[in-house]
């Protein structure tokens, strides 16, 4: 099997490690990863610079990193179109140090690391551990290494990824398959004054979880202690309302009519 590993986090970061570790028991690994933390950069990509790579060599290992000094995104494109010489059976994202869950999937590095897979084809999952201290990433990286061959047999459809997140500090209780919840943050921008007497902005804001005690969601499995995997796809298009939308006037030449179009 063959494994591409990337992050957001940084090529350095130990959640990174844990997992390469991991999946080298299982496979070839090659890691391209941010060259520093990408944290929050979403599905953005480098396109008004040049991106540089520099090879990583790890200690009794024949893997090999690429450090890129771009985002996420970037490095899994690159490793996809430019530096692996076959194409992986797998990408897998993390193990991130905090959890990905709920409306955060879409600010999340991690998991756009994984979404470029699956815009290419691959099958991808996205790993984070729930906490924001002193991280112990064995209980995550034993369950993706024994998870991984499932993934690959059941093959999820395409432009579907799974997002798996693992609860800390405890031995996780089971797998619970989950939705999004809804997490939001409160009291989210500080704002300061420099030392020049300039006003700045600092985001930063507690989660408030609005539907955590719905045990379908991923927000309540991690809380109540289980793993949970959610099935999150490309295709953000709300069906249900389509109908409904294409009924409004505007929709249906009103506009056109009034501007004499
Ligand atoms: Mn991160």
């Amino acid at each position: 099997m063959r494994f591409l590993v990337s992050n957001d986090d940084g090529i350095y970061a130990d959640g990174i490690k844990a997992l390469r570790r991991a999946l080298e028991r299982i496979g070839e690994v090659t890691v391209v990863a941010p060259d520093r933390e990408r944290s929050a950069s979403g599905h953005g990509i480098t396109v008004h610079r040049p991106l540089r790579t520099k090879i990583i060599k790890y200690k009794n290992s024949s893997t090999l990193g690429y450090a890129v000094d771009g985002t996420p995104a970037d490095c899994v494109k690159l490793g996809l179109e430019a530096l692996l010489k076959h194409p992986p059976d797998l990408i897998i994202s993390g193990i991130n140090f905090g959890p990905n869950l709920g409306t955060d999937v879409l600010y999340s590095g991690t998991v756009s690391a994984a979404f470029e897979g699956v815009i290419n084809g691959i099958p991808a999952v996205a790993v984070s551990l729930n906490t924001w201290v002193d991280p112990d990433y064995t209980y995550a990286a034993e369950f993706i290494t024994e998870y991984i061959p499932y993934v690959l047999k059941h093959k999820p459809p395409l432009g579907v990824m799974l997002n798996i997140n693992v609860p800390h500090g405890i031995k996780p209780k089971g797998v619970r398959v989950t939705r999004l919840g809804s997490r939001r943050y409160i009291d989210v921008v500080d704002q300061r004054t420099d030392p020049r007497g300039r006003v700045y902005f600092w985001m930063a804001g507690e989660p408030e979880d609005i539907d955590d005690h719905d045990p379908e969601t991923d927000l309540n499995a991690v809380k109540e202690g289980y793993i949970s995997v959610t099935p999150i796809q490309i295709d953000i298009t709300n069906y249900k309302y389509i109908n409904e939308l294409k009924k409004w006037p505007a929709n249906n030449g009103e506009i056109f009519k009034k501007l004499n179009w």
